[in-house]
């Protein structure tokens, strides 16, 4: 994990010098010709540089060890920290897209020169080049954040191009487009600041794990000989970098405690080399499908199906006169104890000596 820590902040950190001296060089050039477009691309570029630190800053502040006090770590912080560039960038933002609109209504003459020009074009070439980059790396190490910035590069790169191309207008015809250009430059600067913050807000809130990535997962726990099942996946994120979690499998009731242990081990340290995520396992037992708890089983999967709010049936285990299993009910669904009660009742009709205990489970995962 720390190998891939290093090289997401060094893809981060090229981009911050890349963006800081394209930032630099626009400005001089900007500022000298009086071109507000150029200026605004150069603002933009800088806001990125921004971004590319919280990135750092959130990956490096989750290397640091968990303590006491913090015993998952400091992941969370990157939260807080994005808020704070957000407003940085949402502000910085409004302020170009006032100077933008100022140019519209008094577009004074920009001295557009070759060499600026020259140097727009040059990058959009660095941009391209980084956004390739970014995208190779970003997929190799499955890192979401990289890959954002692989696609942000590239509309920086267009952003550029709508630069170069107002530039080219005024240099061969002498019409002067620049304070649009600079609004649509600013309006994605504050594109750019709302999202980054909207972001933030939500991993603070909690979001629903990613399809792909639960999965994965249940796809890897159930691949494991022994494993009938895979549910309840729970997944909690600290940080970009450090997500813990747990699952319940289904497994023969007739497993002894000493083979569980061996597969429960070989499944946790299999799903964190694999996705980084440590996982408790919890058990669930199943009856010998020969048994007469089979018709049981049957009855209950079948009853369940008449309701479209029950989305799944699992860890059914009868244990003498004693029925148990767990139904994950749609969050729509409003009134899951009386669909219970109802189920149990009947249940209980059908087989009368046996009672049923009901578990009802949030739909936390697909
Ligand atoms: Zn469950």
């Amino acid at each position: 994990m720390k190998e891939r820590a290093k090289k997401i902040i060094k893809a981060s950190f090229i981009g911050i010098i890349m963006n800081v001296l394209l930032s630099i060089a626009k400005m001089i050039v900007g500022l000298i010709v009086g071109a507000i477009s150029i200026v605004l691309d150069a603002v933009n570029n800088l806001s990125d540089a921004i971004s590319q630190i919280v990135t750092i800053i959130g990956t490096a502040l989750s290397m640091k060890a968990p303590n006491k006090k913090h015993p998952y770590g400091y992941g969370r912080v990157e939260y807080i920290t994005s808020q704070v560039m957000a407003a940085i960038i949402i502000s910085v933002g409004v302020v170009s897209l006032n100077e933008a609109i100022q140019k519209i209504m008094n577009p004074g003459k920009p001295e557009y020169a070759i060499y600026s020009l020259v140097i727009l074009a040059a990058a959009i070439v660095l941009k391209l080049l980084y956004a390739t980059y970014t995208r190779i790396v970003g997929k190799k190490l499955n890192a979401k954040n990289l890959l954002a910035t692989s696609t942000d590069s590239l509309m920086d790169s267009l952003l550029t191009l709508g630069t170069l191309i107002a530039g080219i207008i005024v240099y061969f015809g002498g019409y002067n487009i620049e304070g649009y250009v600079g609004c649509i430059i600013a309006a994605l600067i504050i594109k750019a600041g709302i999202e980054l913050m909207i972001d933030a807000i939500k991993s603070i809130i909690g979001n629903r794990i990613d399809s792909n990535m639960s999965k994965n997962i249940k796809e890897i726990i159930n691949s494991f000989d022994g494993v009938l099942g895979t549910y309840d996946l729970s997944l909690h994120e600290y940080g970009p970098l450090k997500t813990i979690g747990s699952a319940h499998i289904e497994v023969e009731d007739r497993m002894p405690a000493s083979e569980i242990h061996v597969l429960t081990r070989k499944i946790v340290e299999t799903v964190y080399s694999k996705v980084g995520v440590l996982l408790t396992i919890g058990i669930y037992a199943t009856n010998d499908s020969t048994t007469y708890y089979t018709k049981i089983k049957n009855t209950v999967k079948e009853l369940v199906q008449s309701y479209d709010e029950i989305l799944e049936l699992h860890g059914f285990y009868v244990r003498d006169d004693k029925v148990s299993f767990d139904l994950v009910f749609d969050f729509k669904c409003k009134n899951r104890s009386e669909i219970i009660d109802e189920i149990k009742d009947i249940l209980v009709g059908l087989y009368p000596g046996y009672s049923f205990d009901i578990v009802i489970d949030n739909d936390l995962s697909d």
